[in-house]
């Protein structure tokens, strides 16, 4: 299997740079259970046919908070494996370009996802689709969040760099 992504920042590999995503207290939990399941690695690596490396990050960032964030510590520890595949996992929707009920390309609500809410209310056969629903609801406000916090990490980088480099000859220009 051939992943044509490139490494992350720090040169790893794009898997393991997703995986990385993964908050600290899911990451100790799976270090105590013997590492990082195969059966994860493999998913992402199959996902990541799917998705580029920074869609599955945001991925597994939303769903966390979305999910599991506000679970207690010892039921993260006991669901760890289950809880690190649920978060990569390949969305429910048939769209493959809907992401837990988000149109990536379009930038807007999946008419799929509506559609089956509607159904899903009107017979509710099991809690799938009502769940996935739910996180779709929480998809902006959390995009937002985790938007918030990268746009602020840029800005401190990019003093940082403003402080590494020479002024700009435009700063210095007279017209
Ligand atoms: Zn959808």
């Amino acid at each position: 299997m051939t992943v044509s992504h490139p490494p992350g920042p720090q040169g790893q590999h794009p898997a393991v740079w997703v995986t990385q995503a993964y908050p600290p207290v899911l990451q100790a939990a799976l270090a105590r259970h013997g590492g990082l399941p195969a059966s994860v690695r493999q998913l992402v690596l199959h996902e990541l046919h799917h998705r580029t490396p920074a869609e599955l990050r945001e991925r597994i960032e939303r769903r966390w908070y979305a999910r599991f964030s506000h679970l207690p510590a010892g039921e993260i520890a006991d669901r760890a494996d289950e809880i690190a595949l649920d978060l990569a996992a390949a969305p429910a929707c048939l769209d493959p370009r809907c992401e837990d009920g988000w149109q990536l390309d379009a930038d807007h609500g999946c008419p799929r996802c509506r559609q089956r809410l509607v159904n899903t209310n009107a017979l509710p056969l099991d809690g799938e689709p009502a769940s996935t629903a739910t996180a779709a609801a929480a998809v902006a406000s959390i995009r937002r969040t985790i938007l918030l916090s990268r746009t602020a990490t840029h800005a401190h980088q990019s003093k940082a760099d403003q402080r590494r480099q020479p002024p700009s000859p435009q700063s210095t220009r007279v017209s």
